[in-house]
């Protein structure tokens, strides 16, 4: 897959970086990546992806917008209330890189159609706000033998792991979650900027991952405390018994 002169251009403090370079700065167009939520994971992550010159990316989420996302949303406006987030997330990526595809998907993703949804795709980052959601996603991840970034943040708790095979997220959350669809947010409430900084660092252990930079960071998860600031790393052990990914 080759670059445009107005790539080359473009994409020039990525390429002049040894660890992208134009070989780099290709894989990330030959890249397809699917987004499951547009909000304020989604927020950070879309724009991010979008700059870096993914090829192709599908945007799902079913939900319009409403006043209490527009706290860590950035995406939408005030005018964007009622409409849909796909559709403007679409949008806002048409204004920013004429060379990226995306594809907006207004449905609810869930055990039925997760499959369907998600295959074909190089990773699927999910930014979603519900466990039910998340495991049918990882599931899914799992059945098609694609990598799975799932980013969390709820209060002042962020969370960023990258799952590829095993362990699986449902290794490391278990089964007690499938029922649950209350929207974490609107329960516990979250600060908007914690959402922005787990987001961006979300794109960027897509974008390392994807050219291939840095250490493999599969099996691990990312966890910051908005509170301390500070990050750790934990590493998740597979379960054997993981009735998504384990052997049993
Ligand atoms: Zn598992």
């Amino acid at each position: 897959m080759s670059l445009r002169d107005e790539e080359l251009e473009r994409y020039a403090r990525h390429i002049v970086l040894p660890q992208v370079g134009g070989v780099g700065q290709r894989k990330l167009k030959a890249a397809s990546v699917a987004v499951v939520g547009a909000g304020g994971i989604g927020s950070a992550v879309i724009p991010a992806l979008a700059g870096a010159g993914i090829g192709q990316l599908t945007i799902i989420d079913d939900d319009v917008v409403e006043p209490a996302n527009l706290h860590r949303q950035p995406l939408f406006r005030e005018r964007d209330a009622g409409y849909s987030k796909a559709d403007l997330a679409l949008q806002f990526v048409q204004r920013l890189n004429r060379f990226v595809t995306a594809k907006p998907v207004q449905q609810r993703i869930d055990a039925g159609n997760a499959g369907e949804l998600l295959t074909g795709h190089d990773l699927v980052i999910d930014g979603s706000d519900n466990f039910a959601t998340r495991l049918a996603v990882s599931d899914a991840c799992v059945g098609l033998d694609v990598p799975l970034l799932s980013a969390a943040a709820v209060q002042f708790q962020g969370q960023v792991g990258l799952f590829r095979a095993q362990p699986c997220y449902r290794c490391f959350v278990g089964d007690a979650f499938d029922a649950d669809d209350c929207d974490n947010c609107a329960e516990l409430g979250v600060l908007g900027a914690l959402t922005a900084t787990v987001g961006s660092f979300a794109a960027l252990l897509a974008i390392n991952t994807i050219v291939g930079i840095g250490e493999d960071q599969a099996g691990k998860l990312h966890l910051f405390d908005g509170e301390t600031l500070e990050w750790r790393t934990i590493r998740i052990p597979p379960d054997p018994r993981c009735r998504a990914c384990g052997s049993a």
